[in-house]
């Protein structure tokens, strides 16, 4: 019988603005669409189990959770780039978006170092970009709305090879500068999204539940559900914006 295991890395340490949340919804999407999960919270210095796990999860952190968890993130690194060059799926949040690249350079001058899974780097500046954030991307076909709440002194910039998960329509997203926001790699998205993003964009939920069940070859087909109270968050997070393009988003596909 089909089924899902989960990790949740460093709950404990990397769970800001509701990312706890993302995990909640997660099972309680599985558990709707009658697909059994398997949640596992690992603080550092406990075992993952890669071969166990189909999806991970990170949670946001500010810079100090961020340092208290890179060296433990590090001794990770073999096993986790295995997994994912093999199709694990992860969602990394905003501070454990920027550790899976390169480093992150905090305004102070500290150098965080990443796990140089990704090809990205993140450089902090003097100000912070917060507020809410409206981005459409295109993991879907047409194209769906994200919405989130996004808090971070780090401007990401992606390399050459790496696509990001949307293009910015209302906040900073990944620098402030050239409107993407996130990163896809394989089966793993990373993101300056909080909110807790799932709630909100339940369409990448399941897309989630439906990468990890072709990870590991399971057949099971999600269910329709009713989503009217998703979609009214999803719609006032948008109101929320108050920008040129909630009357565009509002004519567009009702999501
Ligand atoms: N410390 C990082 C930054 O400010 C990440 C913050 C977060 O996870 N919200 O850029």
């Amino acid at each position: 019988m089909a089924a899902i295991n989960i990790c949740h890395l460093y709950p404990e340490h990397l769970n800001l603005y509701g990312d706890r949340g993302n995990v909640l919804a997660l099972c309680r999407r599985a558990r709707w669409h009658g697909l059994p999960v398997n949640l596992v919270p690992v603080q550092p210095g406990e075992r993952v189990d890669f071969a166990w796990c189909d999806l991970l999860f990170m949670g946001g952190g500010q810079d100090y959770e961020q340092k208290l968890v890179a060296g433990d993130l590090k001794g990770r690194r073999r096993e986790m780039l295995e997994a994912i060059e093999q199709g694990m799926v992860i969602l990394a949040i905003c501070g454990s978006y920027q550790l899976l690249g390169q480093y992150y350079a905090t305004f102070q001058g500290d150098r965080i170092p990443g796990l140089e899974i990704l090809d990205l780097y993140t450089q902090a500046g003097r100000r912070r970009m917060i507020g809410n954030i409206v981005t459409r991307c295109s993991l879907w076909d047409p194209p769906r709305t994200l919405v989130g709440f996004e808090n971070h002194a780090g401007r990401t910039f992606l390399g050459p090879s790496l696509r990001p998960l949307g293009e910015v329509l209302s906040g900073h997203g990944n620098n402030g500068e050239d409107k993407t926001e996130g990163v896809v790699y394989k089966n793993v998205i990373g993101t300056y999204l909080h909110g807790s993003l799932l709630p909100k964009n339940p369409w990448l939920a399941d897309f989630l539940l439906e990468k990890a069940l072709s990870y590991r070859n399971q057949h099971f087909t999600l269910r329709a559900l009713d989503e009217t109270v998703e979609a009214q968050a999803h719609r006032a997070a948008i109101r929320l914006t108050k920008t040129r393009w909630q009357k565009l988003l509002s004519g567009a596909r009702k999501n």
